[in-house]
Order: C-alpha cells, then sequence, then structure tokens
C-alpha cells in the first residue's frame, strides 16, 4: 500500500494541463501550486519572465520546441534560429511575439494559438508542414516574405488586425478555408504555386491581390 501512496503523491506534483485538442498532457514540476500548473503553463500574467527566458533558453539548447499550451504573459523572440518540430499548439502569446528570419524545418504546429498583440514571422521558412488553423491574431499578424515549401494551413483562422502576405511564396496547397479576415489582407506580390483555398472566408475590410501571382 505503501507504494501506491508514493506513486499517488508523485502524481500528485505535476502539472495537471492537458491539451483540449489533442492527446497531449505535460509532466513538468508544479510552478503554480493554486492551478496545480507547470511554469510555462501557469496562466499567472506575473509568473517570472526571467524564469520563463531561462526555461526557454534551456529548452532551445535541447533542441526542444515543444511548447504546446504555453502561457506567454510578456514579449517572446524565436527569431533568427531553427526550430524542429515546433508546437505551439494552444499556446497564448499576451504580447508581441517574433519568430522572423526563423527556419521550421519540421511540422509546425500553432492550431488554436492566440497571438492578443502583434506577430511576426517576416522571412521565416517552413520547410515541412505550417499549421495555423484556428489560431486568434489580435493585431497585425506579419507574414511578409514567407518561404512556405509545404502545406500552409489557415483554417477556421481569425485575423483581428492586418494581415500581411505580401511578398510571401507558398510553394504548396494554401488552404484559408473559413479564415475570418476583419481587417485589411495584403497578398500583395504574394506567389502560389499550387492550390489556394478560400472557401467560406469572410473578408469584412479591404483584400489586396496586387501582383499576387497564381502559378
Ligand atoms: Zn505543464
Amino acid at each position: 500500500m505503501e507504494s501506491v501512496n508514493s506513486h499517488q503523491s508523485k502524481s500528485d506534483s505535476i502539472c495537471t494541463w492537458h491539451s483540449a485538442s489533442s492527446e497531449l498532457t505535460c509532466k513538468e514540476p508544479i510552478y503554480d501550486i493554486k492551478n496545480q500548473f507547470c511554469l510555462l503553463h501557469s496562466v499567472d500574467p506575473n509568473k517570472d519572465q526571467e524564469a520563463i527566458k531561462r526555461y526557454i533558453e534551456s529548452k532551445h539548447r535541447r533542441s526542444d520546441f515543444n511548447f504546446a499550451g504555453g502561457f506567454f504573459p510578456g514579449e517572446v523572440d524565436f527569431s533568427n534560429i531553427t526550430l524542429n518540430n515546433a508546437n505551439f499548439r494552444e499556446a497564448i502569446f499576451m504580447k508581441n511575439a517574433n519568430f522572423s528570419n526563423s527556419e521550421f524545418t519540421v511540422e509546425a504546429c500553432f492550431f488554436g494559438a492566440q497571438f492578443r498583440e502583434n506577430v511576426k514571422f517576416q522571412s521565416a521558412i517552413f520547410i515541412d508542414k505550417a499549421i495555423f488553423s484556428e489560431v486568434i491574431f489580435g493585431i497585425t499578424a506579419y507574414f511578409s516574405d514567407v518561404y512556405f515549401k509545404s502545406w500552409a494551413g489557415f483554417i477556421g483562422s481569425k485575423f483581428i488586425g492586418v494581415a500581411n502576405f505580401n511578398n510571401a511564396i507558398f510553394n504548396a496547397e494554401a488552404i484559408f478555408d473559413s479564415a475570418e479576415f476583419n481587417n485589411e489582407a495584403d497578398f500583395t506580390e504574394t506567389e502560389i504555386t499550387r492550390l489556394a483555398n478560400f472557401l467560406f472566408a469572410k473578408f469584412h475590410d479591404k483584400v489586396i491581390f496586387h501582383k499576387t501571382k497564381f502559378l
């Protein structure tokens, strides 16, 4: 019986987060005792920014980019790096997030993520699938000069601010089905080499397809 008890106390001390859209759970130690969440999953807006920075850096050193369900109360910088297997599913970015000039080498998942302020992917490269479905873009979403080498999906995503896809290259399917553009959607000089789908997409403001190339 003793071993059962010790097992129970061990399981009680790990984070209780679980994904709403997948089977993912978390095994990190508890940081936020009240809500039984680890440092990454704690939704405390005042959680230790420096500790989060160190946590991101230590994961980066291990090439671990699984931040599914992460709650980022401050600005985050993932620019100019290589991200293998990036998983930001359901992550919440309360401030600006920067992924500019970064390279995503394996499938990049942002499914259900929320960017409450600006997010920059300028000149980023997605080698494999780029999953941006069900994402909420709170202010401006910068995808200018992005190279989507494989399938890119923005299914059911909501752009509250400007959606900037200037000069972006979609080398495979670009799927924007049921996406909602509440502000300007700018596809100036965007290059779409295969299928572009905007089935049931809603444009509430200006949409610019100036010099857009559908090859
Ligand atoms: Zn956790």
